[in-house]
C-alpha cells in the first residue's frame, strides 16, 4: 500500500473530527472506525511527527494496574488495557518486552504501605503478582535489597510511539486521514454539527473527541466545557546510568510510593531501547513544552500561578516538592535515591537523560487529580486528563471513549 500523505489539509466536512494524534488520539480513531465502517474520519495533530508529547516521551513501562484505587477507572482500564496492548502488540507484530518489575520495600516502616499495594493489586486481579522476601528479591533482581517485594511479572517496556504508529496505520487502512501540522483552536456548535476552527480552515463534522493531552483544557474551555480542572505541567527529567553501572540492573525496580502524590516515585527502568534510566522527577514546569528548563512561556506559567489549585497544592506537598527540587538539581541525590534499592548503585556515574512533561489535571480545591476524567460538549468528548498510566490503557480507554459518544448522539 502506498504511503498516505499526511501533510494534506483537513477536510472542510467529514463525520468525525479527533483532535490530537498522539497515542490516546489514535486508539479512539482507529475503535471508532472499527465501529463504523465507513466513516469520514479525520485525525488533526498540530505537530509534524506522531508522538513529540508524552507518547514519546515515557518511561515505556506497560503497567499492569497494582497501584491503583480498586473500582476506580484508572485500575479498570489498566489492567483491561495491558491485556489488550500485550494481545495488539502480538497480532501486529510491534515489539516489547515483558521483562517483570519489583516494588521494593527497603525498611520495615514501609511494610505497611506495601501491603496496601498487594491489597489493591489483587482487588485489581493483577496477573501473577507475588510477594516476595528479602532472599528471592536477590534471586530476581540480584543487586536489589530490600525487607520484602511485590513482584509483578506481567509488566513490561515498549517503545509507545511505535505503537502509536500502528494504531495510526490501522487508522489509515480503514479509510481515515491525518493531517499533521495542523493546530486546533476550538469548536462551536452550528445547527447540529461541530465546527473545527484550525490553523488551515475549518472542519465541519457530526461530532468531535479531543485528545490534546497538555493542551486538553484550553480546547474544552474554549468548546463551552468549565474551567476546573487545569493542567499543570509537570516536568519529569530521566538521569541514565553509564553501561558499566546499568549492568547491576536487569529489569525494573520502583521503590514504595507516597500514597498523597500520584506520581510512582523515583524508580529504575531498563527501557525498551535498553537503557536503564533513573526517574522520572516530578517538578512543575514553566511551559507545557519545557522539555529544555530554561524553555518559559509566558502563557502557560500566568495560567499555573493563576489558578488557585496551584497555591493550594503547594501549601499541602511543599516538602515532596523540595525533595523534587533537591533531585533536579543533584543528580547525585537522584543516584542516592535509587541506591536505596540498589545499593551497588552508591556513586554510580549518570548523566542527563530525556525528559517528559506530564499532563497532570489540578482541581481548584488543589486536589492532584488521579483518575481518567472525561466531559461532553455539544456534538464532543474531551479526554481531561489521561496521565500514567495512558500509554498502557489506551485500548481500553479508547472503547470508554466510543461508548461516551454513542451515549452523547
Ligand atoms: C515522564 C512520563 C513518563 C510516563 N511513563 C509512562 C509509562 O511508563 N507507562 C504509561 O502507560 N504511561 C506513561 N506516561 C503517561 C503517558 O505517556 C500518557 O498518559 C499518554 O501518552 C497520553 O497520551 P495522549 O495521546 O493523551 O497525550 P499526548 O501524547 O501528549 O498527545 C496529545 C497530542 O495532542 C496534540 N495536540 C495538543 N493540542 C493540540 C491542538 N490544539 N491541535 C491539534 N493537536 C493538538 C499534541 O501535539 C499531542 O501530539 C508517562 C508520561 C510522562 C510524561
Amino acid at each position: 500500500m502506498a504511503t498516505p500523505d499526511r501533510t494534506s489539509s483537513p477536510p472542510s466536512e467529514c463525520d468525525i473530527v479527533v483532535v490530537g494524534g498522539g497515542i490516546v488520539g489514535q486508539a479512539v480513531a482507529r475503535e471508532l472506525l472499527a465501529r463504523r465502517p465507513g466513516a469520514r474520519l479525520a485525525v488533526i495533530e498540530a505537530e509534524p511527527k506522531i508522538g513529540l508529547h508524552q507518547t514519546g516521551r515515557s518511561s515505556g513501562v506497560i503497567h499492569a494496574g497494582i497501584y491503583y484505587e480498586p473500582g476506580s477507572l484508572k485500575a479498570q482500564l489498566c489492567v483491561e488495557g495491558s491485556r489488550a496492548l500485550y494481545d495488539y502488540c502480538d497480532e501486529h507484530g510491534v515489539p516489547y518486552s515483558k521483562s517483570g518489575k519489583l516494588v521494593v520495600a527497603v525498611e520495615e516502616g514501609e511494610l505497611g504501605r506495601l501491603d496496601e499495594l498487594e491489597r489493591r493489586g489483587r482487588l485489581n486481579e493483577v496477573r501473577g503478582l507475588r510477594r516476595v522476601g528479602g532472599d528471592e528479591i536477590a534471586e530476581i533482581e540480584p543487586n536489589a535489597r530490600g525487607v520484602a517485594a511485590l513482584h509483578s511479572p506481567h509488566t513490561g517496556v515498549t517503545d509507545f510511539v511505535a505503537v502509536a504508529e500502528s494504531y495510526a496505520a490501522d487508522v489509515e487502512a480503514a479509510g481515515g486521514t491525518l493531517h499533521l501540522g495542523t493546530s486546533v483552536h476550538g469548536a462551536r456548535p452550528v445547527g447540529d454539527k461541530l465546527e473545527v476552527e484550525h490553523s488551515r480552515g475549518t472542519t465541519v463534522a457530526a461530532e468531535a473527541v479531543f485528545c490534546a493531552g497538555l493542551w486538553s483544557d484550553r480546547l474544552a474551555v474554549a468548546c463551552g466545557a468549565p474551567a476546573d480542572p487545569r493542567i499543570v505541567p509537570f516536568r519529569g527529567g530521566y538521569l541514565k546510568l553509564a553501561p558499566a553501572d546499568a549492568e547491576l540492573v536487569r529489569a525494573s525496580v520502583y521503590p514504595v510510593p507516597d500514597p498523597d502524590l500520584p506520581f510512582l516515585g523515583a524508580h529504575l527502568t531498563r527501557n525498551f531501547a535498553g537503557d536503564v534510566l533513573i526517574g522520572p522527577s516530578a517538578l512543575m514546569a514553566p511551559a507545557r513544552d519545557a522539555y529544555d528548563l530554561t524553555h518559559v512561556r509566558r502563557r502557560d506559567l500566568g495560567e499555573t500561578l493563576r489558578w488557585p489549585g496551584t497555591w493550594k497544592m503547594m501549601a499541602n506537598h511543599w516538602r515532596a516538592g523540595l525533595i523534587e527540587m533537591r533531585n533536579a538539581a543533584s543528580p547525585a541525590s537522584f543516584v542516592a535515591e535509587a541506591a536505596r534499592m540498589v545499593p551497588a548503585l552508591a556513586g554510580a556515574k549518570a548523566t542527563a537523560g530525556p525528559a517528559g512533561i506530564r499532563a497532570q489535571a489540578l482541581g481548584r480545591d488543589g486536589k492532584l487529580v488521579d483518575d481518567f476524567v472525561v466531559h461532553r460538549t455539544e456534538h464532543a468528548v474531551h479526554v481531561r486528563n489521561a496521565p500514567s498510566p495512558a500509554a498502557t490503557s489506551s485500548l481500553a480507554i479508547s472503547k470508554l471513549i466510543a461508548d461516551r459518544l454513542e451515549q452523547a448522539a
